[in-house]
């Protein structure tokens, strides 16, 4: 069985643009290069369709009212504003929801809004489909990745989180979805043109108008891309920091292999505008016995040193086959009191929507057993050539099953 890794920013062409995935210079360009709209008049267009499109929500172009008749049809012959498909919708007794995602065959994503998390309440978004890297505890470093996430797929979960909650025009006021956390499937940070242009879009004021200090993107430590991502997108930043020593991390997340501690501490500390009022948050999971006693309490206070931050232990999110386990209670308690009483703002994260989230990745798996079971049925009555013609996303995809643990956990 051929297996490529499709690693391309756009997913297979199609004949229409889609207007979700531009920005607005994106947008103008765009509208000039169609023929559809006179050059002169290209920004004018742009600005009311981005109204329709990211203030109203529109999906159609017969809604625009304030664009001639005769200029919609030929914008529907080019552009698409067509959302993707929601596959399996959930939501749980305390209000967490969570979609799961067809943005094109094969290519399935989850996006949880949790609420009361942030100022009212947070989307936690996708921006690959699997993940490069290999986390030891984490179960979407057990699926290879099928591709990046379009800045189009990545806005779209925020549009389908909205159409859910029932937030449009985009509300100035008491909003459900406040904020957004680059928390899903993937490493941000290696997709980082079209995540950063989804930020772009999503924090735009005559838009979904999330600001772009409600957003944040976590990352494993990729390094080289830090002060990029700062200055490109002026995103709150969240890393995944997990242990306090090279040798435990090299093991929990190896991409520390490359960017060792040391230079990881030195980009943070560089990182733009960094502030009371804008803190990093540390991300760390608590397994038991191996990176929560008191002592690495002790030297994470000593590593962050100096940096405005804030520490946000994730109870470990058990997964069929990890050999890791969640620390016990007490034992988060104990290792966040010792923060706390440095001075840090050390929040645990309580589990939300476990009646929900405790399936979380397995809606997903679950299709993939169905095409998985398809496949090998047809192996059986020797139709290889349905092998050969399975599209190469579908067939990584077989290969996974439960992707995604983590948010299990809640934000
Ligand atoms: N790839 C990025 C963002 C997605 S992961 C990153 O690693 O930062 C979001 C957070 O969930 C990360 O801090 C990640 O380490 C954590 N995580 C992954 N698997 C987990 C699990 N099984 N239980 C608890 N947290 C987990
Ligand atoms: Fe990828 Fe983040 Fe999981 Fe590591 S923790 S494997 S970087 S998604």
């Amino acid at each position: 069985m051929a297996y490529t890794l499709d690693l391309s920013a756009k997913p297979a062409a199609s004949a229409k643009v889609n207007i979700t995935g531009l920005t607005r210079d994106g947008l103008i360009a765009a509208l000039k290069e169609s023929g559809v709209v006179e050059e002169r008049k290209a920004k004018m267009r742009a600005q009311q369709i981005w109204r329709w499109v990211h203030h109203y929500g529109f999906t159609d172009f017969d809604k625009m009212t304030d664009i001639g008749k005769d200029q919609r049809g030929p914008l529907a012959e080019k552009f698409t504003l067509a959302r993707p498909e929601v596959v399996e919708r959930q939501v749980s007794k305390d209000g967490t929801r969570k979609w799961l995602i067809r943005m094109a065959p094969g290519i399935e994503v989850e996006t949880v809004y949790i609420p009361d998390v942030g100022r009212s309440g947070a989307l936690c978004v996708s921006s690959q489909v699997g993940c490069t890297l290999n986390c030891s505890f984490c179960h979407t470093g057990t699926q290879r990745l099928v591709r990046n996430l379009t800045a189009a797929e990545i806005v779209a979960q925020v549009q389908v989180a909205r159409d859910d909650l029932g937030e449009w025009p985009s509300p100035k006021e008491d909003r459900r979805l406040s904020n957004i956390v680059f928390m899903g499937m993937g490493e941000p940070l290696y997709n980082l043109d079209n995540v950063a242009d989804a930020i772009d879009i999503i924090s735009d004021n005559e838009g979904i108008a999330i600001s772009r200090r409600r957003i944040t993107v976590s990352t494993s430590g990729v390094v080289p891309e830090l002060d990029t991502l700062g200055k490109r997108t002026a995103a709150m930043l969240a890393i995944s920091l997990h242990a306090t020593h090279d040798e435990l991390r090299d093991v929990l997340v190896p991409v520390n292999k490359k960017y060792p501690l040391k230079d990881l501490m030195a980009a943070i500390r560089a990182y733009p505008d960094l502030s009371n009022a804008r803190r990093v948050t540390f991300e760390y999971v608590m397994l038991k016995g191996v990176n929560d006693s008191p002592a690495e309490a002790r030297a994470l206070i000593n590593l962050i040193k100096g940096i405005p931050a804030k520490i946000n232990l994730i109870p470990f999110n058990p997964w069929p086959g990890t050999d890791y386990q969640c620390s016990d209670w007490r034992t988060i308690e104990a290792f966040a009191a010792i923060l706390n009483k440095a001075g840090y703002a050390s929040p645990i994260r309580t589990p939300r929507g476990r009646d929900i989230l405790a399936a979380c990745g397995q809606l997903k798996s679950e299709s993939e057993k169905v095409r998985a079971s398809a496949l090998r049925k047809a192996q059986v009555e020797g139709l290889a050539q349905v092998e050969d013609e399975t599209p190469h996303n579908e067939t990584d995809a077989i290969e996974t099953e439960l992707p995604y643990g983590h948010l299990a956990s809640g934000m």
